[in-house]
């Protein structure tokens, strides 16, 4: 207890595997959009575990939930059912308004496997043999996921993948209308690139897409992993952008903390698995299943999807007026935003940003990524707002 950051990053470095590198901060316990280091130090937490702190740290909601449920049972496997993902399930339909099945996993990467695996299915009965992904897209870490994954640079030290992916750029209909045919099993997208640096499509693109896989007959993927669950404004973001997916991934805000994914197949994509087609021990386990339900009932009774465009748009408009020689844009929704920069200074703008007490991520060498919990204030907001210019200014002296 009370171990300094010094002392628990040394010992991080030797126990653990190198893929992470050290992280900067310890972080010991949270509250609210605040979390407090291992040597006391407060900070605004404005990337929310990434995405998934949806409703802050320690939200009394989730507490209720889980320590109820943990203390009624805990653990069922999917060899015997229970009542809170039956609830999970429905609750998750009925957000969607369209007929479909659900499936409970642990994670974004899972969540995508198990889609991965219900569109080779798919190909397999109608002679599909090859899939299509974007450019600079994310899906996870796992050899399926990745082998979907568009930045070269994670998945190709990995490779080669056992299935054709085809990758087109981001936001170009005419790339993706030359790639799909009928030969093509699904096509795998997120309908804003988080790992990216938070990047919408243009408007209309995403109606095509959904043109042209049902012209070919190809399934849409969307992964709404990192988009959904109010971070971009909305319960689901394709609701926002006006189509629907074949088959909808979900995970980081869904447990807000808590560690659960969804796969959604609409339709016919919801009847492919067959008995013993797929599983997870884990998945949809009642603990994880109580948080996701209190995220929900919580985003709804607090009205927070409002919220969300409110301050979303006040910490857009509050970015975009900032005058400084290191800025050149925000972009994004709600409360999932880019801050880019002239110059590629983002980690030394997260390293600003943390010393000022914020803690911000360095998405991409010249984009900051904001994705705070769904609560955070107006007022919350505006201290950071306040501090970014002089944080902006040491980061372009550093
Ligand atoms: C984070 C993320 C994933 C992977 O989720 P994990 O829970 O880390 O496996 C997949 N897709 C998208 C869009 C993500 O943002």
């Amino acid at each position: 207890m009370n171990a300094g950051q010094t002392d628990l990053r040394t010992r991080f470095e030797a126990a653990f595997m190198p893929n992470y590198g050290v992280p900067p901060v310890a972080l010991a316990r949270g509250e609210g959009s605040r979390v407090w280091g291992a040597d006391g130090r407060e900070y605004l937490d404005l990337i929310g575990g990434i995405a998934v702190s949806s409703l802050g740290h320690a939200h009394p909601a989730i507490v209720r939930a889980v320590s109820e449920q943990v203390a009624t049972l805990a653990h069922t496997s999917n060899l015997y059912l229970h009542e809170q993902e039956v609830l999970l399930a429905e609750r998750l339909l009925g957000l969607l308004g369209a007929p479909g099945r659900v499936f409970l996993c642990n994670s974004g990467a899972e969540a995508n496997e198990c889609a991965y695996k219900l569109a080779v299915k798919y190909g397999k009965a109608t002679g599909r043999t090859y899939f299509v992904a974007t450019e600079n897209g994310f899906h996870g870490r796992t050899m399926g996921a990745l082998s979907l994954t568009g930045k070269a640079s994670i998945r190709e030290p990995f490779g080669p993948f056992p299935v054709d992916v085809r990758f087109v750029p981001f936001d170009d209909v005419d790339a993706l209308k030359a790639a799909v045919t009928d030969q093509c099993a699904a096509v795998f997208l997120e309908p804003t690139q988080g790992e990216a640096g938070v990047v919408p499509a243009s408007e209309g693109y995403l109606t095509a897409v959904r043109e042209i896989c049902d012209a070919t007959g190809a399934l849409l993927v969307a992964d709404e992993v990192q988009s959904a669950i109010g971070r971009a404004g909305h319960w689901f973001a394709h609701q926002a952008d006006g189509f629907t997916p074949d088959i909808l991934t979900l995970a980081k805000g869904l447990g807000g903390g808590m560690p659960i994914g969804a796969v959604v197949g609409f339709g016919p994509a919801g009847t492919i698995y067959e008995k013993g087609d797929h599983g997870s021990t884990f998945g949809g386990n009642p603990v994880s299943c109580a948080a996701a339900l209190a995220v929900l009932d919580t985003i709804d009774s607090e009205n927070l999807l409002a919220h969300v465009r409110t301050v979303g748009d006040r910490l857009a408009r509050g970015v975009a007026a900032v005058d400084h020689p290191l800025l050149t844009g925000v972009r994004g929704r709600g409360l999932w935003r880019a801050i880019l920069l002239a110059e590629p200074k983002a980690a030394q703008v997260q390293a600003a940003a943390e010393r000022a007490g914020f803690l911000v991520n360095a998405v991409q060498p010249a984009a900051v990524r904001l994705a705070p919990p769904l609560v955070i204030t107006s007022e919350e907001i505006d201290a950071f707002l306040a501090a970014l210019p002089a944080i902006l200014t040491e980061a372009a002296d550093a």
